[in-house]
């Protein structure tokens, strides 16, 4: 366990993809806004624990790989660590670190007892089976172990995992323990202690969070249309609540390519097909085409929700929607942000857009703690009732500052995080 080189490293442009870099630049600008203390500015930035570790796993035809698993903890003052775990090829520590902030800030600002963690596990689901997949992640939960818990750090989906990776972490540790603990996850099966509604809580958070910013800008849903990159858990749901709500989605997303109709989509057909062919292409109401410019259509309402870096300086200023509400965790890079601004470009950040997913996770957590079970409208109700304060908060403290909704959603988040700093005090 250490602290990571990046932490210490100062942030220039040429780091912009870096996506730890880019969180510790809106960071700073926060700090500087809020007149935060060099030391507490010190704790804050730096990532408290970083578990590296290797995963040998016996493959389907018998060979032994080995794989690299991450989980970084960045800060613990409000509660329990709370983030995702990601499978990807991609996945590296910077990226982990900057999802691991991000968490923390976004717990922060929904106002929910928990810090941020997240973490990782480097391999490629597509090429994987469902035994090989179980067997890693079994041996990525035996290897973390010592430092997660209910009350340690509480892991989630994220990219690439799913109800059923969260139902074999939950069995691993439990097993461990020798005592069924189900609260040590959240996002598992309702079956097994999951909670109404959090399947679609991080697409109806963004939903909710549009839906704010449109009555902000005296918009309608009827006249809005919707590019949505991404069609996973937050962008596929996201989309379909939208549809739900009246927007057009003229266009979505998957890693392989782009659909497009000007008249809207039909998003439960869409959404059908996608399930049952596994990608969007071959959807018969739509244009089939390459991604590259679809972020540049031109559209009203823009929901990045697929993966970091995808609004960067290269193409910033050709992004033709003027609100963006983002789905995905860190899409618009620092340097882009700042094109944005210039623009007048509204922008919702994720720390704030997609934290529904957080919020029914922190319901979870706590059904689970209980014993008791929520139904769906009361979850729903509370993830409204959440989402419009965490909204209204940082419009306030946009307006009260004069900056973006992003730089007050790091402006609160942190000032809250410092609060409790001040009041806990450093233990030596
Ligand atoms: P997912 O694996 O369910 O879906 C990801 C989607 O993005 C897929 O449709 C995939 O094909 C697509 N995709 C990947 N790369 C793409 C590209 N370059 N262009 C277009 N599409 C691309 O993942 P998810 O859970 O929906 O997560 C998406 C993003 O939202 C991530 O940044 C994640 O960290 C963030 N997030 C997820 C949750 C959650 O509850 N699942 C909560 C908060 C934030």
């Amino acid at each position: 366990m250490a602290n990571g080189p990046a932490v210490a490293k100062a942030v220039t442009d040429q780091d912009e993809f870096n996506p730890f870099l880019s969180m510790a630049k809106l960071f700073d600008r926060a700090a500087d806004l809020l007149g935060l203390d060099a030391g507490l500015r010190e704790v804050l930035r730096r990532p408290d624990r970083e578990l590296t570790v290797s995963l040998p796993t016996v493959m389907d035809d018998g060979s032994t790989k080995v794989f690299t698993g991450y989980r970084v903890q960045h800060n613990f003052l409000r509660g329990p660590c709370k983030g995702g775990i990601r499978f990807a090829p991609d996945v590296n520590l910077d990226e982990v670190r900057a999802l691991a902030a991000w968490m923390t800030w976004k717990c922060s600002v929904v106002d929910i007892p928990f810090g941020g963690g997240k973490g990782g596990v480097i391999c490629d689901p597509r090429e994987l089976s469902q035994g090989e997949l179980e067997r890693i992640t079994r041996r990525y939960t035996a290897a973390i172990m010592d430092i997660l818990g209910p009350d340690r750090d509480v892991p989630a989906p994220d990219m690439n995992t799913n109800e059923q990776t969260m139902a074999w972490i939950m069995d691993t540790y439990s097993m461990h323990v020798r005592k069924t603990t189900t609260a040590v996850v959240t996002g598992k099966p309702i079956s097994i202690g999951g909670s109404r509604g959090r399947r679609e809580a991080t697409g109806r958070g963004v939903m909710l969070s549009a839906r704010e910013a449109m009555k902000k800008l005296g918009r309608r849903p009827e006249d809005t249309r919707v590019v949505v990159q991404g069609s996973g858990n937050v962008g596929g749901i996201g989309a379909l609540l939208l549809h739900r709500e009246g927007y057009k989605i003229i266009s979505i997303s998957d890693m392989y390519g782009t659909l497009l109709n000007e008249n809207g989509l039909d998003m439960p057909q869409v959404l059908d097909h996608l399930t049952q062919n596994r990608r969007l292409e071959g959807y018969p109401e739509a244009t089939y085409m390459n991604s590259k410019e679809q972020l540049e259509l031109d559209c009203d309402l823009l929901v990045p929700a697929a993966t970091e870096n995808q609004i960067t300086s290269a193409n910033a200023d050709r992004i033709k929607a003027k609100l963006i509400v983002e789905g995905a965790n860190g899409p618009t890079t620092a340097a882009a942000q700042e094109i944005l601004d210039e623009r007048g470009v509204v922008v919702v950040p994720d720390i704030l857009a997609n934290a529904g997913g957080v919020t029914v996770s922190y319901f979870e957590w706590v059904q689970d703690r209980m014993g008791y079970f929520w139904t769906e409208e009361i979850v729903n109700t509370r993830l409204e009732q959440v989402m419009v304060k965490a909204f209204a908060d940082v419009d306030a403290t946009a307006e009260q500052h004069g900056v973006s909704l992003r730089t007050a959603a790091y402006i609160l988040a942190i000032d809250r995080v410092a609060s409790v700093h001040r009041m806990r005090g450093v233990f030596a």
